[in-house]
C-alpha cells in the first residue's frame, strides 16, 4: 500500500480556456501523498465531504503550491487566503463587487458537497468515504484544476467569466464545478480516458474533458427533480450549463490539452442533460445512477461520435 503511494503519480486536469498546457505528471513526496484524500483513502481512512483548503484536520494549501511548483513550467498561482477580497479582475476600473473568498469558496464548496452526498445517496460505492480539498487561487489567466490527489482549485476569474457569459444561467458556475467534480470521479474510477495519450506519447485531454462536461451536465440534472425538469425555467438553466462548457472550448486539436470544440462541448453537456432525463422518467429514484454508470454512459456516446466522425465532429451533429 505504501509502496504505491510512494509511486504514485499526479495527475492534474486542467480547465484551460485561453492556451494549451500538457497533461503533466510528477512524482510527489510520500509525505505529501499520505497527507492528501487520496493517500488517505488509500490508507483506509474514511472521511465524506468537502472541506476548505486551510481547513489544517484535512487539508494543507502548502501541498497546492508544492504540486504547482513540480509542474513543468510551474504553475504560477496564488492560493486565497479565507479574509482576501476577491472581485472581477476584468471590469475596468475594478468597479464590480467585491466579495471575501470564503463566501464564494464557501458556496463552491457547498455545491460539490451537495453532488457528492448525491452520488453517495445514490448507492455509489467509490464515492463513499471520499473527501475533497477545495480553495481559491489567482493564476495568471482564469483556471480551474482537479488534482487527482482530490484538491480542487479555482479562480474567482473563472467563475467570474462564466456568470458574465451572454447566455448564462443560474447553472453557469455550477457546470464548472461539476466539470471539475466530474475530474474527481474520473480518479476515482480510474476511468480509461486518463490514459489517451497522442502518437507523440504524450497525454492527450480531449476525450476526459469531454466525458466531464457530459457528467457534469447529467450530475446537475439529477439534482433536479421530475417536476422541475419540465418546466420552462429548466430550459433557460441547462442552456447556461452548455454556455459555460462551450464557451472553454478550443481549436488546439492535436494538442495535449484539446478540451474538444465549442459544438464538441455543448452536444456532450446536452447528451448528459438527456441521459440524466431519461433515467428519472426511467426510475422511480435516482438509486443506481453513480459516477460508473455516467462515465460510461458518457463515454460510449463520445466513443460512438468519435469512430464516426474522427476528433472533429461537425456543427450539424444532432442527438438521435
Ligand atoms: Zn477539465
Amino acid at each position: 500500500m505504501v509502496h504505491s503511494i510512494l509511486f504514485a503519480f499526479l495527475l492534474v486536469a486542467i480547465t484551460k480556456p485561453s492556451f494549451a498546457l500538457d497533461l503533466v505528471f510528477q512524482e510527489l513526496s510520500k509525505t505529501i501523498l499520505t497527507q492528501s484524500p487520496l493517500g488517505k483513502y488509500q490508507q483506509g481512512i474514511r472521511i465524506s465531504g468537502v472541506f476548505n483548503v486551510h481547513d489544517a484536520r484535512y487539508c494543507d494549501p502548502k501541498i497546492v503550491d508544492n504540486v504547482y511548483s513540480l509542474q513543468s513550467p510551474p504553475v504560477k498561482a496564488t492560493v486565497l487566503r479565507d479574509s482576501t477580497l476577491v472581485f472581477d479582475r476584468e471590469i475596468l476600473a475594478r468597479r464590480g463587487i467585491k466579495i471575501k473568498t470564503e463566501a464564494m469558496a464557501s458556496s463552491i464548496r457547498k455545491n460539490t458537497e451537495l453532488l457528492l452526498n448525491g452520488l453517495i445517496k445514490n448507492g455509489d460505492a467509490l464515492a463513499k468515504g471520499r473527501h475533497i480539498c477545495l480553495g481559491l487561487a489567482q493564476f495568471e489567466k482564469p483556471n480551474a484544476h482537479s488534482m487527482m490527489i482530490g484538491y480542487m482549485i479555482f479562480d474567482p476569474q473563472i467563475i467570474f467569466n462564466v456568470n458574465n457569459n451572454i447566455r448564462r444561467s443560474l447553472y453557469s458556475a455550477d457546470a464548472i464545478i461539476a466539470h471539475e467534480f466530474a475530474h474527481q470521479l474520473q480518479y476515482w474510477n480510474q476511468d480509461e480516458t486518463l490514459k489517451d495519450i497522442l502518437p507523440n506519447g504524450q497525454g492527450y485531454s480531449r476525450r476526459k474533458e469531454l466525458q466531464a462536461d457530459c457528467v457534469a451536465a447529467a450530475l446537475l440534472t439529477m439534482s433536479k427533480s421530475v417536476e422541475e425538469i419540465f418546466k420552462k425555467q429548466w430550459e433557460y438553466d441547462k442552456q447556461g450549463i452548455k454556455a459555460s462548457v462551450g464557451a472553454l472550448g478550443d481549436f488546439l486539436l492535436n494538442e495535449s490539452d484539446h478540451h474538444g470544440l465549442i459544438n464538441e462541448r455543448e452536444l456532450v453537456a446536452e447528451y448528459g442533460i438527456k441521459i440524466a432525463g431519461d433515467y428519472k422518467l426511467k426510475h422511480a429514484s435516482n438509486f443506481g445512477f453513480t459516477s460508473t454508470y455516467a462515465l460510461n454512459v458518457c463515454r460510449s456516446f463520445i466513443d460512438a461520435n468519435n469512430k464516426a466522425h474522427g476528433n472533429v465532429w461537425p456543427f450539424t451533429l444532432k442527438i438521435q
